[in-house]
């Protein structure tokens, strides 16, 4: 079984476009949703359409919960307060609604876990291997895919003479063959606002059977993006920050 995996596609339709076009080349049979539909970006709706209508699983991100009533979002850095008030009268009652039940993680799918932030929290980031060695505790299966960093790549935890190592990918492998003795989480990177310095949007495919994940990016049209960005009158910060990936 071959599993696409998307993380924060944040309301980007020509990421997703992009992302869906070269994983359609590749092959896969199901599609998983780490969370972050929506938020920051100016097609929530088109956006939670395509997924509603293709992701097999679902998990919520907090970005799901604020744009929609059931989560407040006084925690938000100012821009992202403003994206997601604009993204609450943006949304179809459809979308809205659906969003709004989408179940928290972990979602267990085959041998692996699906989370947005981490295993022990949903809103926990996972930057550094500290943060990763005190959440992986947690993981329940082997295999934990996460998102929420907008970072690609995630950390393995080795075994090593009666201790746990945890240690993160610095150089994301393009092919990466899990072994048997160690835990992974595993991050795809986000489809519509990459922050780890490469503009391109990032996604993965999960061979379960072999145990073998692939990374990819893929050049979308950055410029359109941005543009419908400045005529919906978000602010002009995230459409900057698609170019630069950061
Ligand atoms: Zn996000």
């Amino acid at each position: 079984m071959r599993f696409l995996i998307l993380s924060d596609i944040h309301a980007n339709w020509e990421a997703l476009e992009a992302v869906s076009a070269d994983a359609a080349t590749r092959g896969f049979d199901l599609v998983l949703c780490l969370g972050d539909v929506v938020g920051y970006g100016p097609n929530p709706n088109e956006v939670a359409e395509w997924v509603t209508n293709h992701a097999d699983v679902v998990v919520r991100g907090n970005h799901d919960r604020a744009c929609t009533y059931v989560g407040n979002h006084d925690s938000f850095h100012p821009i992202a307060q403003h994206s997601s008030t604009w993204t609450r009268e943006q949304l179809l009652p459809c979308h809205s609604d659906w969003l709004a039940q989408l179940p928290r993680g972990p979602l267990q799918v085959d041998n692996f876990d699906l989370v947005h932030g981490a295993p022990d929290d949903e809103d926990r980031y996972l930057f550094d291997s500290e943060e990763a060695a005190a959440s992986i505790r947690y993981a329940a299966e082997q295999v934990t895919f996460f998102g929420h960093t907008h970072v690609q790549g995630g950390f393995v935890a080795r075994r090593l003479h009666g201790t746990t190592e945890v240690s993160r990918f610095h150089k994301v492998p393009a092919q990466l063959a899990l072994e048997w003795d160690s835990l992974y989480l595993l991050n795809p990177g986000s489809v519509g606002q990459p922050r780890d310095g490469d503009p391109r949007a990032a996604y993965c495919i999960y061979e379960a059977h072999k145990s073998v994940a692939h990374f990819y990016r893929v050049d979308y049209d950055i410029r359109t993006a941005q543009e419908k960005i400045f005529e919906a009158g978000l602010p002009e910060e995230l459409a900057y920050r698609l170019a630069t990936g950061r």
